[in-house]
C-alpha cells in the first residue's frame, strides 16, 4: 500500500503518521475533530466529518490503500463500510469486541483468558444479585465509551446499591471483583498479517486520578509474572485474529497471578517509551503490520521511564511550561502532541527518560518532576 488511512485524529494517529511518513507512505486522516488536530498536522489528507457521514467516508476510502483506527470508539456502521471496500487492520472483530466492555469480557471468558470475576447487569435487581455473588468491594463499569476511569463506580462495604446504580440506569454495565493488585502492568506488541507476533517487554504502570501517570520499562516483576503477561497478550491477539499493534492492561496479584484488565486495539500510552528505548517502536510495528510487512525487532535497548504531561501542568490554556529542565537533561526525550489548547487532565505530551538502570531513570524523573 502507498496511502495509510487512519480513523481518528489524536496523538496515537499523529505518532503513526510520523512513522509512516518517515517510511515514505502517504497518510490520510478521517476524524470528527476540527481541522489541524494532532494526527491531521502530519497527514497528506485530512477529512473532518462525522463517522456516519457516508459521503465523506467514501471520499476518504477512495484515497487509501489500507485503514486502521487510532481509537476504538468508531461506530460499527463505519467499520463495516470501511471493511466492505478496503482492508481494515485490525479487523472489525477486534475493534467491535474491544470497544465494548461487555463484549470484551465475554470474549475473554469464551477464550479462557484470566480476568477478574464479572457479571453483566442491566437492572438494579441484577446488580444486587451480582454484588451478592461477587462480594464487596467490586466495581461497576459502563459497557460503552468508558475511559480514564469515567463511567465507573466502586462498590464498597457501605455503598448503597440503589444510589450507585443511578448513573447506569438504562445502560448495560459490567460488575467486576475488585482486585487488590500489587502492581499494574501492560504488554504492547504487534501481530502481522501472517500471524507472527513481536512483543515489547512488560511495562509497569502507575496511575493518578485513573489516568496513566508513569510507565516503567522493564516492569519490576519476576520472570514468571512476565511470562504469564506475555502469554495472555498472545492469547488475546490470537483470539481476536489481530493485525496491528495491540495493548493489554493487566493486574498482578499478591499470589503471583496475572489477570487481564482490558484490551486496547491500538498502540497504547504505556508503549510510548518504545519510541526512545526499543529497536522498533510500537508505531513502526503498527505501520509494518497493517501494510503486510514483516515486523521489526521489538527489543528494548535501554531502561526507560515515561511520564505523561497532562494539561494540568500548563500555566494557562495557551502558555507552555518552561521545558528547559527536560530539554537540558541529557537522557530525556520530550514529545508534544500539537494540541491547540491545554485543559486539565488532557494528554498534551510525554517525555521518556533513559538510564543505565531503571533506578537511575527513576531518580532523574523524581528530580525533573519538581522542576516544571
Ligand atoms: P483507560 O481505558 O483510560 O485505561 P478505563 O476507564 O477503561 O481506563 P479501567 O482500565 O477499567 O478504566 O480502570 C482504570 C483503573 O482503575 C485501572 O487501571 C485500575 O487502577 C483501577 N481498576 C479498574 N478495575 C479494577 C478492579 N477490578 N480492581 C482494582 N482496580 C481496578
Ligand atoms: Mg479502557
Ligand atoms: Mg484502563
Amino acid at each position: 500500500p502507498s496511502t495509510i488511512g487512519i480513523l481518528g485524529g489524536g496523538q496515537l494517529g499523529r505518532m503513526l503518521a510520523l512513522e509512516a511518513r518517515r517510511s515514505g507512505y502517504r497518510v490520510a486522516v478521517f476524524t470528527d475533530e476540527p481541522p489541524g488536530c494532532p494526527a491531521g498536522q502530519f497527514a497528506d489528507v485530512e477529512i473532518n466529518a462525522a463517522y456516519d457521514d457516508t459521503a465523506a467516508l467514501e471520499r476518504f476510502l477512495a484515497q487509501v490503500d489500507v485503514v486502521t483506527a487510532e481509537f476504538e470508539n468508531i461506530p460499527d456502521a463505519c467499520l463495516q463500510a470501511v471493511e466492505a471496500v478496503k482492508p481494515l487492520r485490525p479487523g472489525r472483530k477486534a475493534i467491535y469486541t474491544t470497544q465494548h466492555r461487555e463484549r470484551e469480557k465475554l470474549f475473554l471468558r469464551e477464550n479462557g483468558i484470566a480476568c477478574a470475576g464479572f457479571r453483566i447487569v442491566e437492572t438494579l435487581e441484577q446488580l444486587e444479585t451480582a454484588v451478592a455473588e461477587l462480594g464487596r468491594p467490586c466495581v461497576i463499569k459502563t459497557a460503552a465509551f468508558g475511559y480514564d476511569g469515567k463511567g465507573q463506580a466502586k462498590v464498597n462495604t457501605d455503598t448503597d446499591l440503589a444510589t450507585a446504580w443511578q448513573p447506569f440506569e438504562g445502560h448495560h454495565a459490567v460488575v467486576e471483583q475488585w482486585i487488590p493488585f500489587v502492581c499494574e502492568v501492560s504488554v504492547v506488541g504487534a501481530r502481522s498479517v501472517d500471524g507472527r507476533m513481536a512483543v515489547h517487554g512488560v511495562v509497569e504502570n502507575q496511575h493518578a486520578h485513573h489516568i496513566l501517570d508513569v510507565s516503567l520499562a522493564p516492569a519490576r516483576v519476576s520472570p514468571e509474572i512476565a511470562e504469564q503477561a506475555l502469554e495472555l497478550w498472545e492469547a488475546v491477539a490470537t483470539g481476536l485474529e489481530y493485525v496491528g499493534t495491540m495493548a493489554v492492561e493487566l493486574f498482578v496479584t499478591a499470589e503471583g497471578r496475572v489477570l487481564v484488565n482490558e484490551v486496547a486495539p491500538r498502540p497504547h500510552n504505556s508503549g510510548h517509551y518504545t519510541i526512545d528505548a526499543c529497536v522498533t517502536n510500537q508505531f513502526q510495528q503498527q505501520m509494518r503490520a497493517i501494510c503486510g510487512l514483516s515486523l521489526g525487532d521489538p527489543t528494548q535497548h535501554t531502561p526507560a521511564v515515561m511520564v505523561n504531561l497532562l494539561g494540568d501542568v500548563w500555566p494557562s490554556e495557551h502558555v507552555h511550561p518552561d521545558w528547559s529542565p527536560i530539554l537540558g537533561h541529557p537522557r530525556a526525550k520530550l514529545h508534544l502532541y500539537g494540541k491547540a489548547s491545554a485543559r486539565a487532565k488532557r494528554k498534551m505530551g510525554h517525555y521518556t527518560v533513559l538510564g543505565d538502570s531503571l533506578d537511575e531513570a527513576l531518580d532523574s524523573v523524581t528530580q525533573l518532576r519538581t522542576r516544571y
